[in-house]
């Protein structure tokens, strides 16, 4: 069970996320939508802690962690949520100085202690998976934009999530690499990963999609089935969003 309730999310006075409950069904693709600016990416930092939501309650599975204005919770206590979860970002974000097979491996040995040898086979298994095998020595700088985010699916894979959370996982590529990573995350959808992903592109989301969220100023205007909200949105406001983009 995976879900997030009632989060509050503040940056100085502009209140960013306005009392946001979501539920990602296991095993389903969550396609966050809504313009830009409406909170999708810092409800995904919230969701695997990178941002400390003022209040509201985080949950995945038995890691649960209930936020109150003035309470404090340490970093530590941060760790069982945060590692199940895995991220994925816009701008690929590989480290530079280490290989593709490398950055696959870094966390199972810095984060999680796997001996090498163990780290190296689940990270070759991975890229396998991504169609990166043949790029496994490669540094990151000679990787193309698409084959640079299918590292970055496989990095974040690797410790096994719980949840897969992709921001705009498309939006950095031209339409061909933006077609590779569109392969692998529809590949991934099919074997049941769970996953919540933020997206502009409303034919990524209506392909790989279970579930659509909509948000608006900060708000969840509404949520349900992707056939649901695509196909007969109940508010007025989820109906004129989808038409101007499509
Ligand atoms: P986009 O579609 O453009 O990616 P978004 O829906 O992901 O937009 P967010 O990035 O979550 O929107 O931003 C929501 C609001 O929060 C914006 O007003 C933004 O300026 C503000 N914001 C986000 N992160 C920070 C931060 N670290 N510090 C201050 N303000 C922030
Ligand atoms: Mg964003």
């Amino acid at each position: 069970m995976i879900s997030l309730t009632d989060i509050h999310k503040s940056f100085g006075d502009n209140h960013v996320l306005k009392g946001v409950s979501i539920v990602v069904p296991e095993g389903g693709v969550t396609a966050l939508i809504g313009a830009s600016g409406s909170g999708k990416s810092t409800l995904l930092r919230c969701a695997n802690l990178l941002e400390i939501p003022q209040s509201g309650e985080v949950r995945i599975d038995d890691a649960v962690i209930e936020f109150t204005p003035g309470g404090k919770v340490g970093r530590k206590d941060l760790l069982p949520l945060r590692r199940k979860t895995g991220m994925v970002f816009q701008n690929f974000q590989l480290f530079p100085h280490l290989t593709a097979l490398e950055n696959v491996m870094e966390g199972l040995l810095v984060v999680l202690n796997w001996p090498q040898e163990q780290a190296r086979q689940r990270a070759l298994e991975l890229l396998d998976k991504v169609g990166m095998t043949a790029k496994a020595d490669a540094w990151p700088s000679s990787l193309s934009g698409g084959q640079q985010q299918r590292v970055a699916i496989a990095r974040a894979l690797a410790p096994a999530p719980k949840v897969l959370l992709c921001d705009e996982p498309t939006s950095a590529l031209d339409p061909q690499l933006a077609g590779e990573v569109v392969e692998v995350l529809s590949q991934l959808a099919r074997e049941g990963t769970t996953m919540l992903m933020a997206t502009h592109d409303l034919r990524l989301a209506a392909k790989i999609a279970t579930n659509v969220v909509f948000l608006q100023d900060g708000e969840v205007v509404e949520a349900g089935p992707v056939r649901q909200v695509f196909g007969a949105p109940k508010d007025e406001r989820t109906k004129r969003f989808i038409t101007t983009l499509t």
